[in-house]
């Protein structure tokens, strides 16, 4: 990998780097949409690919069920598979079978696991999946960490979360010695991923371990967080994590998609990010806008006749599809479903788009503020987004008269559909 910060914020910690992998370059901070089963549902690679998206992330989990590691290894690997000619980076499998499966025990020697096709007990251990990932091809692969045997782990600041913490550190060794031994050292790409739960000072300790081994991973994860935490705890977690790692190596926030959440990772100094969001959202009819998501099944849409955003330069919009008909087929034709993951997928892509834009001009700053009047405008600024960009010198509330809200913040459209 080639890895090369080349402009900074000078207010904030946002910074823009180039990527360069074995399937191309990738321009940071981005956003990787989540092809779930080998495939983003609904679209095809070209289509993904003309929307300028360059990384995806497909889940290990799936991919080792069906088609199977036999499967990709006689294909060549999933970008052949799957006829994706750009960077692909695969998660553990780890954090699927313990939110998939009810009946994961996490062991020292891996995760214990029933399959959900033929009931039969399996183990994946951390050597597994880093020999599963290899057969995969993707250009970034990560460690298997311990998120437990719940996937609220990340609320509890037990005895738990400091053994989990503990033991990902040892497996990280045990997957970079499966990583180093495998030849595949050159082309594929391992990234280590920080836990610790809302506990900064587990935190801490598992970045102490984790930053001893940099010579041997290419980049770090931050792991365990939007797993329902309050929002306050997250961006603090998400700081003193970014503080810490080293400025020569890409940090991931991982499970992140709501775009106020994105930009201020990126303020904070984040340069990749995942979720099902946008395309999982997309499929229950809600369109991701500049003035916040719009949920187009609501009747209000029934005789709006607009395109979803006038200013958006996405295939549906262009094509000057309206709300109207998107409400009309949203709920029964998969036409309404393709239509809007393109759009989000835009959505995504434009705001991180913009991000390294204005990065780059110097006016980054300028562009948090647009944005977040924009997106959030009467309803007001949640009050962890005016604390979170504080901390790195921009104040949403100066010069605005837009108010700051508690709790939460916006209660969106899509509330009970997202
Ligand atoms: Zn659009």
């Amino acid at each position: 990998m080639e890895f090369k910060v080349t402009h900074r914020c000078h207010t904030t910690r946002a910074r823009v780097s180039r990527m360069v992998l074995a399937h191309g370059e990738t321009a940071l901070p981005t956003f990787m949409p989540v092809a779930t089963q080998a495939a983003i549902k609904g679209l095809t690679p070209e289509q993904v690919e003309s929307l300028g998206i360059t990384l995806i992330l497909n889940n290990t989990y799936h991919l080792n069920l069906r088609p199977g590691v036999d499967v990709l290894k006689a294909a060549g690997g999933a970008h052949l598979f799957e006829g994706w000619r750009h960077n692909m980076l695969t998660d553990s499998g780890g954090f699927q079978l313990v939110s998939l499966s009810k009946f994961t025990t996490i062991t020292e020697k891996g995760a214990l696991f029933s399959s959900p096709f033929t009931g039969e007990s399996t183990i994946l251990t951390p050597e597994e999946s880093i020999s599963i990932q290899h057969a995969i091809g993707a250009d970034i692969i990560m460690q298997l960490d311990d998120v437990g045997e719940y996937i609220s782990i990340s609320r509890y600041i037990g005895p738990r979360v400091e053994e989990a913490m503990e033991r990902s550190i040892r497996w990280l060794d045990r997957c970079i010695q499966q990583h180093e031994s495998s030849g595949q050292k050159h082309t594929q790409n391992l990234f280590a991923i920080v836990q610790g739960g809302l506990n900064p000072s587990l935190r801490d300790k598992c970045l102490d371990g984790m930053l001893e081994r940099k010579d041997r991973v290419s980049g770090y994860a931050i792991g365990g967080l939007s797993g329902g935490e309050e929002k306050d705890v997250f961006w603090r977690i998400i700081k003193q994590c970014a503080d810490r790692l080293p400025e020569d190596r890409p940090r991931y926030a991982m499970g992140i998609g709501f775009a106020e959440d994105l930009l201020v990772c990126v303020a904070l100094g984040i340069d990749m990010a995942d979720c099902v969001f946008p395309t999982r959202t997309a499929r229950f009819g809600v369109a991701l806008t500049h003035t916040g998501p719009m949920n187009l099944t609501l009747g209000k849409y029934a005789k709006d006749f607009d395109t979803i955003d006038s200013m958006c330069p996405c295939l549906t919009c262009r094509d000057g599809t309206s709300r109207a008909l998107l409400h009309h087929i949203v709920t029964h034709e998969t036409a309404a479903a393709h239509a809007l993951t393109i759009h989000n997928i835009v959505f995504q892509a434009q705001v991180m788009g913009r991000a390294r834009d204005a990065i780059i001009a110097g006016t980054f700053p300028d562009y948090l503020r647009s944005f977040f009047a924009s997106y959030f405008g009467d309803r007001g600024y949640p009050e962890w987004c005016v604390a979170a960009l504080r901390s790195v010198g921009v104040d949403l509330l100066e010069n605005s008269n837009i108010p700051m809200v508690s709790g939460g913040g916006a209660k969106w459209e899509y509330s009970d559909a997202a």
